[in-house]
């Protein structure tokens, strides 16, 4: 079976790509299970972000590496805490302590959308010089309590008003038709279709 290694170390992100990379047969390993370290995440962008962690992680193992950088950006704090979502609440990385945060900063405010936006880079290789791309987003609304207990990060504040749910709430396969990380995959998808030859 087709190897590939997640730039990822994230239980709830492992959790959905394993899910949505099923039908590929592919063998997804994270790579905290390979020995790999957090790469650093320096970049004010998703596209930046994602593309040092697939190097990094395609140089480690020589195995071809998907990396995903997402976020949540709120429109009423200027799209914060966007590529910095993992530590709003600064270290050690605390979903608990992010979503009381972003409670707090919206506090009183009327003006509640959001979205979660996720780039994901496919690294055939280390010194691959055409990685794929690909993006997506998923429009929201911050609630005032959190809500559900399925999914990770922001998802128990993210409503989503089509569902009347929240991301918490709803269960992995719905999350993955209407997310940001299942749109980018979707088209992720396509572009390897396209080629012919997935991963060679
Ligand atoms: P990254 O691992 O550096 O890309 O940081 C991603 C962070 O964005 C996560 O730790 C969460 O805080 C947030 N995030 C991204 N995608 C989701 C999601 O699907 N649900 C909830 N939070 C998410």
């Amino acid at each position: 079976m087709q190897k590939l290694v997640l730039a990822s170390g994230n239980a709830g992100k492992l959790k959905e790509f394993r899910r949505l990379l099923a039908p590929l047969g592919l063998s997804v390993l994270p790579q905290t299970e390979l020995g790999v370290a957090e790469a650093e995440e320096p970049h004010q962008t998703f596209v930046e972000n994602a593309l040092a962690k697939a190097r990094h992680a395609a140089q480690s193992t020589g195995l071809p590496a998907l990396a995903d950088d997402s976020g949540l950006c709120v429109m009423a704090l200027g799209g914060a805490p966007g590529v910095h979502s993992a530590r709003y609440a600064g270290e050690p990385k605390s979903d608990s302590r992010n979503n009381e945060k972003l409670v707090q900063a919206l506090e009183g405010s009327p003006e509640r959308r959001a979205h979660y936006a996720c780039v994901l880079v496919l690294c055939r290789s280390a010194g691959d010089p055409e990685p794929l791309i690909a993006v997506g987003d998923w429009w929201g609304e911050i609630l005032t309590a959190p809500r559900g207990t399925g999914g990770f990060g922001y998802d128990p504040l993210f409503f989503d008003p089509q569902f009347a749910l929240t991301a918490a709430e709803l269960d992995l396969e719905r999350k993955n038709r209407v997310s940001h990380r299942g749109k980018a995959m979707a088209t992720l998808l396509e572009q390897l279709q396209r080629q012919g030859a997935v991963l060679r």
